[in-house]
This record gives structure tokens, sequence and C-alpha cells, in this order.
């Protein structure tokens, strides 16, 4: 029992709900203390029927249903504190979330808008390799502390083919959510590398496309929304093995890719639509190569691209992502809550060594990470390569020393400029 806004109010002590919200309520041996609903009590019976290492039904408000109540402004700012730039992205995805979880809510709660329904907002993201798809995603999840997985569209096959059945997603989500069925059906699975997925020619009938068209196929249903069975410790389904059911209607999936080559379509488009038609004329001026072209992606673009039109309508909600700039970079350097050189500074105070980045050695980072051509993940690599040595050696360093990066560390592996800790005043 629980007092809200002055109410004693019964709770399932599973899932959160309220005894208005569900069919029945059983009370525990001490009715003032612990309910379960039907619906736990079903979950839980499926849970003991698929033989799954054995784990709680559900943690208390674990669904996510609560987190609809993050408006878009708040999302957004949350992305911020761990994403630079990508303003759009940030947007789109914070309303598609505001949205996906509303969406959950009102199949509890809008019953005189019973005929409405309001669709999944699935998402694209579209944007180079390196400029935080992966990184908005993962970070959705965070903040809305539900749980995330990955899975590598390339990996994946049709049934009955060798490589990864499209269920083995959901068996992944199912892991990261401890077994916890109703906590992965609440969660987002981010899906990469998309794009590779494209039809290869636009007669696919031919020879049997079992990477890429058939793919596309099997995943339609799962973005949707449909019940499927999963082999609780993943890999492939046996005939004899009991399957966890896992419905999808309520994972966000949350789809990325680098889409080369779209960007020369978007642009044939524009420049061969007729006078008058032509909207933004701004667009027209972009370079096909230029990452703000694909903020003028349509469905038709993906159309001709090869993703098959199905699939496009279940991910109603496009959003493309900047290349980021060099100032973009840096920032990334310093300014995300659990940025690199926060990180690296870190591990050197735990050394009692203090470290500190000369700004024009940033600048350094960011021309050599843009050689590699990975976006903000060549950050990392350079960073790594440059630090290795000072790294080996920070436990024989003078403790209270201070430690400067210099650009001519990161460019030449030079020694790094160590000073006596001025004595605070
Ligand atoms: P992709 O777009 O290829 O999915 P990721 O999201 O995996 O790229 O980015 C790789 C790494 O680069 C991330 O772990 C993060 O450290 C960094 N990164 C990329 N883009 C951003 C960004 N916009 N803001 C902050 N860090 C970023």
């Amino acid at each position: 029992m629980e007092t809200i806004g002055g109410d004693d109010v019964i709770l399932c002590s599973f899932c959160g709900r309220t005894a208005h919200e569900v069919a029945s309520m059983v009370a525990g041996p001490d009715p003032s203390e612990v309910y379960i609903c039907d619906g736990c009590i079903h979950h839980a019976s499926g849970i003991v029927q698929s033989e799954a290492p054995v784990q709680p039904v559900a943690k208390r408000h674990s669904s996510g249903l609560r987190h609809h109540r993050m408006t878009p402004p708040e999302i957004k700012s949350a992305l911020d504190e761990h994403v630079i730039g990508q303003e759009y992205a940030k947007r789109a995805l914070a309303v598609a979330v505001y949205n996906h979880y509303k969406r959950i809510e009102a199949e509890d709660f809008l019953h005189e808008y019973d005929e409405v329904e309001l669709e999944k907002s699935n998402i694209l993201l579209i944007g180079p390799t390196g400029t935080g798809k992966t990184l908005l995603a993962r970070t959705l999840a965070r903040i809305l502390d539900v749980p995330f997985s990955i899975a590598d569209a390339t990996a994946l096959t049709e049934a009955g083919y060798v490589g990864e059945d499209v269920e083995s997603i959901l068996s992944r989500i199912l892991q990261a959510a401890d077994y916890n069925v109703e906590r992965a059906e609440h969660g987002i699975i981010y899906i990469d590398e998309i794009d590779k997925l494209a039809r290869k020619s636009d007669n696919a009938s031919i020879t049997r496309d079992v990477s890429g068209e058939g793919v596309q196929q099997a995943l339609l249903k799962m973005l949707e929304g449909t019940v499927a069975g999963v082999p609780p410790k993943g890999g492939r389904k046996h005939p004899e093995q009991s399957l966890i059911s896992f419905d999808t209607k309520n994972v966000l999936f949350v789809c990325g890719g680098a889409f080369d080559g779209l960007g020369e379509l978007v642009s044939h488009r524009l420049s061969s639509s007729p006078i008058g038609f032509m909207a933004d004329e701004g667009a027209l001026r972009l370079d096909k190569r230029d990452p703000a072209i694909f903020q003028h992606v349509e469905p038709d673009d993906l159309l001709k691209y090869g993703l098959i039109p199905e699939l496009i309508g279940r991910l109603p909600v496009v959003a493309a992502l900047d290349g980021l700039s060099d100032d973009e970079m840096r920032r990334i350097l310093i300014e995300p809550k659990s940025a690199l050189t926060k990180q690296y500074r870190k591990l050197f105070a735990m050394d009692g060594v203090d470290l500190l980045f000369d700004d024009d050695a940033l600048d350094a980072v960011v021309a050599k990470a843009r050689g590699l051509g990975t976006g903000a993940r060549g950050l990392r690599s350079v960073l790594e390569d440059a630090m290795l040595n000072i790294m080996f050696e920070t436990t024989s360093l003078r403790r209270m020393a201070v430690c400067h990066i210099t650009p001519d560390v990161i460019e030449n592996h030079a020694e790094p400029v160590y000073e006596e800790r001025k004595a605070s005043a």
C-alpha cells in the first residue's frame, strides 16, 4: 500500500501498476505489504516454464512506464551532457522517445481514444561513422534507465541460413535486462549498419538475397511489434528448446547507418525537381558529399537506396546527424561528463599526477583524428597512442608532479613537460 496524493493506493509490488490498472491483484501474507497483479503472475509462470535462469519477475516500476514523464526538453538536456552537437537528432529523438512512452501508456489509460492507434515511432539515424549515432541511443537508454543492446545488421541472416537469426537481437536485450522479460520488452535496441542491408539491385527476385532484403523482411515484424520465441541463452533455436515469449511492440528500435552514396541520390532528386517545386534552394547548393545533405532525405531516396518500402514505413522518424566540425571534436575531448581528457585526468590523479592538456595539444589531437576519417572515434585512438608510454611510467613519476601534454607529445611522441605542482595560496 502506498500513499499517492493523500490516498492509499494498492500497487503491484513487482511492476508498480495500481489496482485500477489491472484485472486482479493478489495480496501476500501481510496484505498491507505485498501484492502481485495478474500480469506479473502471467509473466512469472512464463519464466518458470521457460527454464530461464531464475530471476525476479520485474523490479518495482521497472517497465519504463514512469519515464514518459520526462519531457522532450528534459530528455534533450540530459542528452546534451553526453553528446556534443547533433542538435536536430537530439530534438527528434527526444520527441520520438516521449511519444513512444506515451503510446505505451495510452494502452492502459486513454480508453476514450480506443479507436485511435498511435503508431510506433522507431527511429532511423543517418550520418557518417563516428558522429554519435550509437552514443545517442546508448545515452537515451541510460537516461531512461531501460535495458539497451546493440545488434549489427550485417551479422544477421534469414532464418535457416548460416549467421545470426533476427531473434538473436532479442536474446541480447534479455541478457541486458538480466532475463527480466518485462524490462527487456520496454528497452531500446540499436541496430547498426542497417544501410548494409540495402538491396543490391532493383531485381532482387532473380537471385535470393539472403543477407539483404531477406533480413529486411525478417526485421519488419519485429520493428512493428510481434510476439517472438527467443532462445533463453542466445544462439539458434532448437526444436526441443523451450523459448521465452517476447513481445516487441513496446521496444524502441533505433536503426543507424552511414548510408554512403545516399547523398548523391538526394542531390540528384533535388536538382532534377521541376522549378517551382524546389522548396529549399539552400539544399541545392549542398555538395553531395556534405553530410548536411542528409537533412533532406525523403522516403523515396531510401527506397532508391535499396531499403524495402515496408521497412521505411516502420521507421517513421528519420534524423540526420551532421559531420562533426573541428570545434565540436575539440569539445568532445573536454566537455561530456566522461570526456576522454577527464578520464585520463582521473587515471593520472589516482597516481598523484596532475595531467594538463595544452590548448594546442587538443587541436593537434583533433587534426590527427580527422586524418583517420573515423569521426570522433579517431580521438580515442590518437590519444591512446600518444599516452601509452606516458601511462607506462606514471607510477614512477614523482608524486605531486604536474604533467603537461604539448602538441609535440601528440604529433611526435615527444616527452611531456613535467613541473612541480604549484603550492596553492
Ligand atoms: P557512430 O555514429 O559510428 O555510431 P559512435 O556513437 O559509436 O559513432 O561514436 C564513437 C565514439 O565517438 C563514441 O563513443 C564517443 O566517445 C565519440 N563521439 C562520437 N560522436 C560524438 C558526439 N556527438 N558527442 C560526444 N562524443 C561523440
